[in-house]
């Protein structure tokens, strides 16, 4: 089945073939990223409001929407047309006004007419002792009281659709939705109470009262349960894509990583001993290895990374570290050297920076198998690079990857195993969203020994105390980062805020002592300056942003960060880490400037009460949502119409397992069910996932 089904057929017209859209309706509606029937069944409404009918105003909850039968009395026309129009009406006890601002008298007269019975529904308020409506919701005679739900939807809008053209769009759409056969395991859907796709969509869209818009209701939770059902089926099917891809085995013996823990200092964290054990696990099986290796900043990834990389070498193969910048992939190679030399094996780095012969040089090295371990950015897997025999390739900080492009990177190396490490850490329901194709180990655990990081909130004007801080604190041989405010979009302001404060901090702590570095600096001199400040030939580092996630200078032990609160919590926490690596004690200052919003309050009292990268994750979604968080676009995660990963996380676990359970019974989803799963692909556009299967 490689067309879409041609019972979705009807969901997938144009829009305008529904009741009630015209031309401009559908540009309209296009705003909301609705351009077929099938994107408004799953727009649902947010809210609702109570149309119950009462008999009179009198008594009724003011203000609030009142739904009445009256009589209609005696139209006053204002004099001036700036004043309002005004109906008296009389309902079964009392008496009261309908008003219109800028209206037009003949057609309130038509709408209207004096002693006609109507049903006016809209938001009633006192004005001068005497109840009025003004610009009722509905006006309709009472034979056609049916218009007027009891509790009626209330639907995200956009300019140029109103709430009665989307609810009407609606309704003509649920009439084209089929009955499709179920998808969901039948014990979860039972367990749940879930009803069965065509009648949830019924109930979501025609709410019998608030209880029924609620996230946890039955219908909302089946229907983002499809969503998600639908991302699981697409990444377990990435998954077993992925696993039957290999066929060999890479089993290390053990030797060379022996050697490498014989010359550490200190033994490993139980996590990381776990890690590789899964890892070792993996690469021994003869399945292609497709993992995530997730720990917060300082958890000790690079260790297992290597110890990765010399089971492909001990099985006689080679491997590749591929990290996102040049100074992250420099400083891997730094720090790699030592081991490598432990080890006796061959270390080398390609970058964008290699040229010519001396690329060619590499390259011919990497072909005939001489270079083992190769560590570079993303030019390892330029097209002329070729290696002997790689088995491993591992990807570092990529939470930039989506499903996509591992699945590219998995087709560079033609069986290599592939390990993508991350050092945000993610909420679970999140992780399980964005990697939920891969198999996952947490360094869940950091080396003993770490001192706490002591983080205090400072005033912007406080200035000048945290200048004579820094300058004792440099005075005792420590070393500090001071990053600038992120001001605006532009880096041209961030730079000059920077280079401002590179001048101030030179004359007040002296000339030698303070570096500099910023993104629009040539790479040779950004190198220079963080090199000069490994060594501890600067003592305080000025920088924007682009002091890099991974950075590691273990003798720094203050992080200052102006205007704080205009960071986000993720980057603060990157930034944080940076800090907390050796065996002095550590600072972080806070700068803000004063008042603070509530969100950055929240935000910085949330740096100063945790070093938790977890829990800080968790406050992070539960402020800004999903899609914000991992940057949906970039993700490869989906934005999700109904679901809200906040509201029903839990779900996401069962749809991982529901999916994989799914494939693993009915690999070519042949059974009746596994056809209905087809269906909901189709329906959910996931055609990735539909090649996958056709491919398969
Ligand atoms: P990550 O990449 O996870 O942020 P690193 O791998 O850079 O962390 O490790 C941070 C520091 O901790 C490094 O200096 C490393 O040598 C050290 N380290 C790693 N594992 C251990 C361990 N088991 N015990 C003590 N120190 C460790
Ligand atoms: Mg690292």
């Amino acid at each position: 089945m490689s067309t879409r089904p041609e019972i979705l057929f009807p969901l997938f017209a144009g829009i305008e073939t529904l009741e009630g859209v015209g031309p401009k309706t559908a540009q309209s509606l296009a705003a909301l990223d609705i351009t077929r029937p099938r994107d408004l069944l799953f727009t649902l409404p947010w809210s609702g409001v109570d149309r119950r009918r009462r008999a009179t105003v009198q008594g009724a909850e003011i203000p609030g929407v009142v739904t009445v039968e009256v009589v209609v009395g005696r139209h006053d026309a204002p004099a001036r047309p700036s004043a309002p129009y005004r109906v008296v009406v009389e309902d079964a006890a009392t008496s009261f006004h309908l008003i219109y601002f800028r209206a037009r008298a003949d057609h309130l007269r038509r709408l209207l007419p004096t002693g006609a019975r109507r049903l006016v529904s809209g938001k009633v308020e006192l004005f001068d002792g005497i109840a009025q409506m003004v610009h009722p919701d509905h006006v309709v005679p009472v034979e056609e009281a049916g218009e007027i739900p009891d509790f009626e939807p209330v639907y995200p809008l956009t300019a140029g659709v109103t709430q009665r053209v989307m609810a009407k769009a609606a309704q003509s759409a649920l009439l084209r939705a089929p009955r499709l056969g179920e998808w969901i395991d039948p014990a979860q859907k039972a367990q749940a109470g879930w009803p069965d796709w065509h009648d949830a969509l019924r109930v979501a869209h025609s709410p019998g009262s608030a209880r029924d818009l609620a996230p946890a209701s039955p219908a909302r939770e089946r229907l983002a349960y499809d969503e998600l059902m639908a991302h699981q089926m697409t990444l377990a099917l990435a998954r077993s894509h992925l696993r039957r891809a290999k066929g060999r085995a890479t089993v290390g013996t053990g030797e060379l990583q022996a050697r490498v823990v014989a010359a550490l200092p200190f033994a490993l964290t139980n996590a990381q001993t776990r890690a590789i054990a899964d890892i070792a696990a993996d690469m021994g099986a003869p399945m292609r290895m497709n993992r995530l290796l997730q720990g917060d900043v300082g958890a000790g990834k690079t260790l297992v990374a290597f110890k990765a990389l010399l089971i492909a070498v001990e099985a006689g193969g080679q491997g590749v570290l591929m990290a996102p910048t040049e100074i992250l992939a420099r400083q891997h190679f730094q720090g790699l050297t030592p081991l490598a030399e432990a080890a006796g094996v061959r270390l080398d780095i390609l970058t964008g920076r290699d040229k010519g012969a001396a690329r060619g040089a590499k390259l011919r090295a990497l072909a005939a198998g001489e270079t083992d371990i190769l560590v570079g950015t993303h030019a390892v897997f330029q097209k002329d690079v070729e290696f002997a025999d790689l088995r491993l390739a591992i990807v570092d900080e990529q939470h930039r990857f989506g499903v996509r492009q591992r699945l590219e990177l998995g087709q560079k190396g033609a069986q290599a195993d592939v390990l993508v490490m991350t050092a945000t850490p993610i909420p679970r329901s999140l992780a399980l969203a964005q990697y939920g194709d891969m198999d996952v180990s947490v360094l869940d655990e950091k080396p003993p020994g770490r001192l706490p990081i002591k983080t205090a909130l400072v005033n912007t004007g406080r200035m000048d105390e945290v200048v004579d801080h820094l300058r004792h604190a440099i005075a005792e041989g420590r070393q500090a980062y001071w990053v600038c405010p992120l001001v605006e979009e532009s880096e041209a302001v961030d730079l000059s805020s920077a280079e401002e404060r590179y001048r101030r901090l030179r004359a007040a702590l002296g000339e030698g002592r303070v570096g500099l570095v910023h993104g629009q600096m040539p790479p040779e001199d950004k190198d220079a300056a963080m090199t000069r400040f490994q060594r501890g030939e600067t003592s305080v580092l000025v920088a924007t942003t682009v002091i890099e996630v991974g950075v590691d200078v273990p003798n720094a032990s203050i992080m200052v960060i102006e205007r704080a609160e205009s960071f986000g919590l993720a980057q603060l926490h990157q930034l944080r880490g940076r800090v907390g690596r050796g065996t002095a004690a550590s600072t972080c200052l806070l700068m803000y400037q004063a008042p603070l919003s509530e969100g950055g309050r929240k935000r910085l009292e949330t740096m100063r009460d945790t070093e938790d990268g977890f829990r800080i994750a968790e406050v992070d979604l539960e402020m800004r949502g999903a899609g914000d968080l991992i940057g949906t676009a970039q993700s490869g995660l989906p934005r999700f119409r109904v679901a809200d990963l906040e509201a029903q996380s839990a779900l996401m676990a069962v749809a991982q397992s529901d999916a994989r359970k799914l494939l693993a019974d009915d690999p070519d989803l042949a059974s009746p069910r596994g056809r209905a799963a087809r269906v909901l692909l189709w329906l959910m556009e996931r055609d990735q996932a539909i090649r996958l299967i056709s491919v398969g």
